[in-house]
């Protein structure tokens, strides 16, 4: 989608930290970290949010970030001490950017709930 922040990284039109990329999906640093490992896995087809991932594409979409996303954590050297992989959907949950994403986040004890 032309004016979308992630398709547009995901394009290399606006720099970022990529740190893995398949055809189907990308992980960059995010810009603002909240743990000292946050890493943001977005597929590089456009889809707004996990609401919007449904149906076969959808289920082959997931399926694929979060296998990305496992490999990738271990690829991080983030299992021994795990991680928390989470994705907020619509603006009660504060997603910010309308382009589905998750949030990799590790090297720290979390709280729970989160705020
Ligand atoms: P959310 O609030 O769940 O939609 O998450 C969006 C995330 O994107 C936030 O954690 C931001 O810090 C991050 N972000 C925004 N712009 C960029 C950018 N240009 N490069 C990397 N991360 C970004």
């Amino acid at each position: 989608m032309s004016d979308c922040l992630f398709c547009k990284i995901v394009a290399g039109e606006i720099p970022a930290k990529v740190v893995k990329r398949t055809e189907e999906a990308v992980a960059f640093r995010d810009i603002e970290p909240r743990a000292p490992t946050h890493v943001l896995v977005v597929p590089t087809r456009h889809v707004p949010a996990v609401r919007d991932a449904q149906g076969p594409d959808g289920e082959r979409t997931l399926g694929h970030l979060l296998a990305f996303a496992a490999e990738l954590a271990t690829e991080l050297g983030l299992d021994a001490g795990g991680y928390r992989l989470v994705t907020n959907t619509g603006k009660d949950a504060g997603q910010s950017v309308d382009h589905l994403h998750f949030h990799l986040l590790g090297g720290r004890r979390m709280t729970w709930p989160p705020g």
